[in-house]
């Protein structure tokens, strides 16, 4: 039976916060904001219909991540869900465990979902376990260096260190020969540690020229599953997404079923409720490879909205109440409902420069003008003329989402919309991405995870 969600906190903030509420407002859902003190100032809890500080004696990322505070003050207050946006606390079972205990529905899947996909290791065990194609390699930690050689001496350099507790593109090294093994996998252990508490290390082999595949899933508390196609998310830089746009052009039909079903088969073992992704890589020869699922909304859900017509956000909310994917609140009566129209492209404004390295800069906005029209969807973060950009968060500004009927044509969208988009007072990668936008391998469809590495006039 459907249960009432009448009052919905956001456990995040910027763009997702912003983007939540929204949702929650065509649903006639009442949207609690909390913001840390260094977030005072900052637009997204404007957009909610209550705001609370939080976490006022702690560090500017620790007030997102604490967990039995936000729980107190939503039930203060009265809310009957959390949803934790993507980052933060998005990924913790421990805190989908505790929302549960304390009566509060968590919009997401349950903790021992998160627990058992969360982990790139479990992940892919459990992929392999119903037969989804993974990448060689090792199946728990490995204890010492030694173990890296020797499976380098059996599949051949170059292979990938990778944390189990991995994202966002940390605690990655690619290792080229024998002799940087030991260094690599110190840093790479280091580096788990300190971002995520947890420093177990794995090992792949390193595919050369990969595109990055995704599919976005979406599931009810009932055990149904649909996917709503997938995202090309190639265009990275240090592993991390710049421009991802939907469908994938690269890929043929055959393949783009494959991925999907595969990604079904994955979302079915673990019953997974909301909206989730599966992410995999694509080889040269047409090979897919599972390679970890997120568990949460992610940055880019915007161009399968665009190009499906469902809205991800709100289905989430609406699973949260009890609601089946069939029903007149979700409205996907099957599999085959679903249907791509057209192409959209989703354009990561940040405030780095990308002429020096994409150092992120700081410092307040002394005019933000941003510029929609025909085909352009703008999901905002925290800018607005006299905002102040501080150092302590992420430097997403603002997502410019294209939409057309054909690929270049929301390529032109976007690069229309990046020209007409006036930031002064913070530098932004805006040039980059319209070189980015405009480059003919860009256009074709096909670049693969090194495009930016290796196309330096995007620099010019
Ligand atoms: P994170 O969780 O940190 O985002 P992922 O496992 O999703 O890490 O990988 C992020 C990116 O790193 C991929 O999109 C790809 O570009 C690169 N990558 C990861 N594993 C491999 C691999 N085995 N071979 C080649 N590239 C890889």
């Amino acid at each position: 039976m459907p249960r009432e969600i009448n009052k919905v906190l956001v456990a995040n903030r910027g763009e997702i916060a912003i983007r939540v509420f929204r949702a929650c407002k065509e649903l006639g859902i009442r949207t609690v904001a909390i913001y840390s003190k260094e977030d005072k100032y900052s637009l997204f809890r404007t957009k909610a219909d209550e705001s609370y500080l939080i976490g006022e004696k702690r560090k500017p990322i620790e007030a997102y991540l604490s967990m039995d505070e936000i729980i107190k003050l939503a039930l203060k207050k009265g809310v009957d869900a959390i949803h934790p946006g993507y980052g933060f606390l998005s990924e913790n079972p421990v805190f989908a465990r505790k929302c549960k205990e304390a009566g509060i529905e968590f919009i997401g899947p349950t903790s021992e979902t998160i627990e058992n996909l969360g982990d790139k290791i479990k992940s892919k065990l459990l992929a392999k376990s119903v037969g989804v194609p993974t990448i060689p390699g090792v199946d728990k930690p490995i204890v010492s260096e030694k173990e890296a050689v020797a499976f380098a001496n059996q599949y051949g350099y170059p292979i990938i260190l990778k944390a189990a507790a991995g994202g966002g593109g940390r605690g990655m090294r690619i290792v080229h020969c024998e002799e940087d093994i030991s260094r690599e996998f110190e840093s790479a252990k280091n580096e788990a540690k300190k971002a995520f508490g947890i420093d177990d290390i794995f090992i792949e082999k390193y595919l050369e020229e990969p595109k990055h595949i995704e599919v976005q899933i979406l599931g009810d508390k009932y055990g149904n599953i649909v996917h709503l196609f997938e995202r090309d998310c190639s265009i990275q830089r240090r592993h991390q997404k710049i421009v991802e746009f939907a469908p994938a052009i690269a890929i043929s039909d055959e393949l783009r079923q494959k991925i999907c079903n595969d990604a079904l088969r994955i979302g079915k073992a673990v019953n997974y409720e909301s909206a989730g992704t599966a992410e995999f890589l694509v080889d040269k020869h047409g090979n897919h490879y599972f390679i970890e699922m997120n568990p949460r909304i992610q940055v880019e859900h915007t161009v399968t909205e665009m190009v499906t017509g469902i809205d991800i956000v709100q289905s989430q909310l609406q699973i949260a109440k009890g609601y089946a994917l069939d029903s007149d609140k979700i409205n996907i009566p099957s599999q085959e409902s679903i249907k791509t129209r057209g192409y959209s492209i989703q354009c990561r404004v940040t405030t780095e420069d990308p002429f020096n390295n994409f150092a992120p800069d700081t410092g307040r906005l002394d005019i933000y003008r941003t510029s929609s029209g025909f085909g352009i969807r703008l999901d905002g973060g925290n800018g607005y003329t006299g905002s102040v950009i501080s150092p302590y968060y992420d430097s997403l500004l603002v997502k410019i989402i294209s939409w057309s009927r054909t690929f270049e044509d929301a390529a032109r969208k976007a690069v229309r919309s990046i020209k007409e988009t006036n930031i002064k007072g913070v530098k932004t990668n805006d040039a980059f991405l319209i070189n980015v936008l405009n480059h003919e391998k860009f256009l074709s469809g096909h670049c693969d995870t090194h495009f930016i590495d290796q196309t330096p006039e995007l620099f010019d």
